[in-house]
This record gives C-alpha cells, sequence and structure tokens, in this order.
C-alpha cells in the first residue's frame, strides 16, 4: 500500500534532495496528525543536506533560522521549511541548546525531539520511521517523553508546558513518569519566555479539551510558575471548550478574577487582544447591574456578546442568557450598524446653517447619530434636517 502523503510542493522539495543525493523525510506534527486521521498543518522535512548544501539545490530559499539548520524553500510559491538533522549540545539555560551540532542519521534527529508521537517520519513512499514507540502512544493516547523525561524537562521546560499543551489540543494522558518529572521540575518553567508560553496557551486554549490541561497543570505545580493563573480553576473548566482563542483568553481572566490589563501585561497579549477583553470587561461587569441597551448593542460586536453571555451561563448560572442568533438579531433591528452608515455629513451641517465649519460639526454629528439610533429621527436626509433645524435652533 503506498501513502500519498504533503502536498504536492512538499513531496517535491523532497524527490528533489533525494535526487541530488541526500535523504528527506516529513517530521513532527504533521506527520503526526496524519498517523491520528487530521488533517495535515504545517509540513516540516528533515533533511542529510546541511543548510548550504539545500541552498544548493533549490533556486528561491530564505535563511530563516539557519542557525537552527532551518530554509525556507520556496516551491511553486508554497513555502516549505527544511531542517538539516540535527541534535542539540548543551543546555546550560533550561531553553536553548548552547549549539546545534548537524549528524547524518534520522534517528539522532528523532532522539532530541520532545515527545514519541513527535518523534516519528515519513517518506516520500509512505513508511512510517518510529523508533521510539510513538504509533503505540498515539493508539494509547499516551504522551511519552523520548528517553528519561527528567533529564529532557532539564534540557528545556518549554516542554513541560507542551506536554500539558497536548493533553488539551489531543485529548491524551501523560504518562506517569513524564507526569512525575513535570512535577518534580515545574519551577524550571520560570526560565521560558512569556512570548513562548503564549503561543502555547494559544493553541492549548482552542484545544478539544482545556480543562484537562487546566486540571494537569494545577495536579503538576506547573500553573503556580505561569505568569498569571487562576488558581480556582472550576470555574474556567466550566467555561470549557473556547469558540476563539480570544474567548478563552476572556475566560481566563473573568474566571481568574483578573483585571484586563494583568492579564495583558503578564502574557504580552496584542492590543487587539487586550481591546477584547477590556471590552468583555466592560460588558460583563456593566450585565450585572442592568440589561443590555440599545447603546450596548451598538458599542460592542457580536463576539464580545457571546463570550459574555457564555460567562454568565457558565459562572453566574444566569438563567436568561442570549444565544448568538437573538443577539445577532438584536444588532440587525437598530437603524444603524455605525455611524458611516448615517446619509449626511458635517458639510450638510454647514449648509444648512450658513455657519463656517468647525468643532461643533463633530459634536453635533454625534448628537444626529445617537438620535438615529434612539429612532429620534429617520436615517433619512430630510428628518435629520428636520430634528438638526429644530434641535439647533432649541439649544441657540
Ligand atoms: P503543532 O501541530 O501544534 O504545530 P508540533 O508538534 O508540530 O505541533 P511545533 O512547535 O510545530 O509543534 O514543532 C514541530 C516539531 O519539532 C515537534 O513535533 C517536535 O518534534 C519538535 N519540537 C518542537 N518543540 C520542541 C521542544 N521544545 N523540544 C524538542 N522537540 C521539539
Ligand atoms: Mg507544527
Amino acid at each position: 500500500m503506498t501513502t500519498i502523503f504533503g502536498t504536492a510542493s512538499s513531496r517535491e522539495v523532497i524527490r528533489t534532495l533525494e535526487q541530488a543525493g541526500y535523504e528527506a523525510v516529513f517530521v513532527g506534527g504533521a506527520v503526526r496528525d496524519y498517523v491520528l486521521g487530521k488533517p495535515a498543518t504545517d509540513m516540516d522535512i528533515a533533511t542529510s543536506a546541511e543548510p548550504d548544501e539545500v541552498k544548493a539545490v533549490f533556486s528561491t530559499t530564505f535563511d530563516v533560522g539557519i542557525a537552527h539548520g532551518t530554509v525556507l524553500v520556496l516551491m511553486h510559491r508554497e513555502p516549505i521549511e527544511v531542517t538539516t538533522y540535527r541534535t542539540e549540545g548543551t543546555y546550560s539555560d533550561n531553553r536553548r541548546p548552547d549549539e546545534v551540532q548537524f549528524v547524518k542519521s534520522l534517528r539522532e534527529d528523532l532522539q532530541r525531539r520532545d515527545f514519541t508521537m513527535n518523534a516519528l517520519a515519513m517518506t516520500i513512499d509512505g513508511e512510517l520511521i518510529d523508533p521510539f514507540g510513538g504509533r503505540n502512544d498515539l493508539a494509547q493516547r499516551v504522551i511519552r517523553a523520548v528517553g528519561n523525561p527528567e533529564d529532557r524537562f532539564k534540557e528545556d521546560a518549554l516542554r513541560m508546558f507542551r506536554a500539558i499543551r497536548f493533553t488539551a489540543v489531543l485529548d491524551f494522558m501523560i504518562e506517569p513518569q513524564t507526569f512525575e518529572a513535570i512535577r518534580n521540575h515545574a519551577g524550571r518553567l520560570r526560565h521560558i519566555s512569556v512570548e513562548r508560553l503564549k503561543a502555547e496557551m494559544d493553541k492549548l486554549l482552542i484545544g478539544v479539551n482545556p480543562k484537562a490541561a487546566f486540571t494537569a497543570m494545577q495536579q503538576t505545580g506547573l500553573g503556580s510558575h505561569l505568569p498569571l493563573f487562576p488558581h480556582d480553576i472550576d470555574g474556567l473548566g466550566r467555561t470549557v471548550p473556547f469558540e476563539s482563542i480570544l474567548e478563552g483568553w476572556a475566560c481566563f481572566m473573568i474566571s481568574g478574577d483578573f483585571s484586563p490589563a494583568a492579564v495583558a501585561k503578564a502574557y504580552k497579549l496584542s492590543n487587539v487582544e487586550k481591546k477584547f477583553l477590556m471590552e468583555v470587561h466592560a460588558l460583563y461587569v456593566k450585565r450585572k447591574v442592568q440589561d443590555y441597551i440599545v447603546d450596548d448593542y451598538y458599542h460592542y460586536a457580536s463576539d464580545v456578546f457571546q463570550t459574555v453571555e457564555k460567562l454568565r451561563d457558565a459562572l453566574d448560572e444566569a438563567s436568561d442568557t442570549l444565544t448568538s442568533t437573538e443577539i445577532e438579531q438584536q444588532q440587525q433591528a437598530l437603524p444603524i450598524q455605525s455611524k458611516e452608515e448615517l446619509v449626511v455629513t458635517g458639510k450638510d451641517l454647514i449648509a444648512w446653517s450658513g455657519l463656517a465649519g468647525g468643532r461643533w460639526t463633530g459634536t453635533w454629528m454625534k448628537e444626529i447619530e445617537q438620535a438615529v439610533l434612539h429612532g429620534l429621527c429617520n436615517n433619512d436626509p430630510n428628518d435629520i434636517k428636520d430634528w438638526f433645524s429644530r434641535e439647533y435652533k432649541r439649544e441657540k
């Protein structure tokens, strides 16, 4: 039986390397996901060719991580990462090897990888190379370190968090010795940069079972070495699974009783992420004291409402939560969705009043926006003109 694995471009990269006399195989998460019957994500290729040799074989390449042996090959416009077989030298800082060493054997390359399920390779002919029992562990749904877990976590503390991330993504158990080693070395997580933790946390949050991961973080003690962690994970457990990474962070914030600023700072969130947390926080707090009003439907996007409703359902056991359809109906029923939809501009106000332009036009446009939103006049040029003339005179 032949297995067709990989995209046409990635297969061509392998074939080209083989024709030039080198070994090349698929490695990493894509092979794991293929064995699991899941659609493949990014295709990583490992090769016996050294970076200079890879660059000599292809016409278009980019040095994306040459120090780690990675060259990006552009094949029919598709970017394909090709990494030279390597081991990692000594780790003196719990996170990055002091040097990487290129090696000639695939086995040595697979041996430096974190978990047995991630230490699989596949040839272009569909032959699975599995020196550490990865296929068996996948069948048993077990996350097991390659080699001695204590040593592997001492080398690179991020692996502990990756193990836990995979419990959420795959809904697998961590093998007992690997789990015990995480308990023993949890404190080493402090050597890991926030950026790397955030990247793993993002993947964890959209996994099928984030609750398992948060429970494991608590049981291993890893949680207390994270920049911020909701120690009472019961509430968080009730909000899973998450619709999106953003929703995951918002539930993390509310269930941990953290401020948006605290979460954003601790995990170096982007401005977009921070804004979402601030909006969810504001609307959630407001909804505790009053029903939603027209201004809320106008101001907040539907995904903010959806997250707030989910939190009310899970944390406050509210019985009057709205479905996403109900929220969208409320929003679509508004006379306008944004100020851009107003049919008049400041220029119209100048023409109607005969006055020179100035800051007053902006102020009045805001008044008009409110009037249209609240149904005091229609979003129609004549109606707005009448309303404006009346109100404007009254204020004079
Ligand atoms: P995903 O499907 O989420 O991308 P992945 O396993 O492919 O998961 P990557 O971060 O893309 O994760 O890493 C690709 C491969 O590199 C892994 O499958 C593993 O073999 C190896 N790897 C990644 N990080 C480490 C690490 N910290 N220590 C050892 N090997 C690692
Ligand atoms: Mg990957």
